[in-house]
């Protein structure tokens, strides 16, 4: 039987608004996909070991989770839930929020290529380099030639990367409008939650037709086959959790890893030297 793959199923290609940010393309419901994403968690969390033990010893593989969204989107549930299920060891999580003054005397690359995951993690970036063509485009935070200059120096940037042995997998959260804010009159109701909330919340939201726009821009001119976007459905939690493990798996399967076996690593010699002591 033939079943698309997650990553097919939802690389970014199709227009914004055509996709709705309450589908599950690929699963029944919320019951088949909590049980499903349960049960690839132990895959998951054993490639993520494989990749960390490839490290060790000599690969330079690596995977980098890129996850971009509006306010409210689901990325730190993402962080919580879904790069939970594995090895915090093994983990190089990092959120970008605006430029310090010290770090906005240096090209927008910069703090971000300082942060980008060593040989055998598996790297997350909660907000990236994307922002930098995303609010900044919205706000018109630097002159037209040089938002205009930063696509393609993004993409010249990660074609450097999976060189490197970087897979990439950037992942837009696709939130709708109306869950949008349910999910931000939700925090206002809830103290645990105060901590997240601030004006930004509304003069962000204020601008959502442009920060669509700012979107569909990354979605088109950022998307090569060597570093695709894809786009995850994300009023449901729970699908989000699903798609983004499945996309994680998927991804760590495809680099075919093992465990490895150190070069002239006498396991009988050792064996016999333990035994005598
Ligand atoms: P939060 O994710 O809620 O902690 O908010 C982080 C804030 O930092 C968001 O409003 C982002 O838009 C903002 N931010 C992240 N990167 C940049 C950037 N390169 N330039 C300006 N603002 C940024
Ligand atoms: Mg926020």
């Amino acid at each position: 039987q033939m079943t698309r793959s997650v990553r097919e199923r939802l690389r970014a290609g199709a227009p914004l608004a055509g996709i709705s940010p309450s589908g599950s393309p690929g699963v029944k419901g919320e019951k088949q996909a909590v049980e499903q994403t349960a049960a690839l968690a132990p895959t998951l969390a054993d490639l993520q070991e494989q990749l960390f033990a490839s490290g060790k010893t000599g690969s330079t593989q690596r995977v980098l989770l890129v996850l971009q969204s509006m306010d409210a989107g689901g990325k730190d549930g993402a962080v919580k839930h879904v790069v939970g299920q594995m090895n915090p060891a093994g983990l190089s999580i990092v959120s970008f929020g605006a430029p310090t003054k010290a770090e906005l005397k240096h090209d927008f690359l910069w703090r971000i290529q300082q942060q980008v995951p060593a040989p055998g993690r598996v790297g997350v970036f909660n907000r990236s380099h994307y922002e930098d063509v995303l609010i900044v485009k919205v706000h018109q935070l630097v002159a037209a030639e040089e938002l205009e200059s930063r696509y393609d120096r993004i993409n010249a940037w990660e074609a450097e990367l999976a060189l490197q042995g970087v897979a990439l997998v950037k992942v837009f959260l696709h939130l709708s409008y109306d869950e949008q804010k349910a999910r931000l009159l939700a925090r206002l109701d809830d103290p645990t939650k105060h901590w997240k909330v601030g004006p930004a919340d509304v003069t962000e939201r204020a601008r959502w037709h442009d920060y669509q726009a700012a979107y569909a821009a990354v979605l088109e001119r950022c998307n090569p086959d060597g570093a695709p976007w894809y786009v995850v459905p994300a009023d449901h939690k729970w699908y989000r959790d699903w798609a983004i493990t499945q996309l994680l798996v998927e991804t760590l399967t495809d680099l075919h890893l093992t465990w490895p076996e150190p070069e002239g690593l006498d396991l009988a010699a050792i064996r016999t030297q333990l035994l005598a002591t």
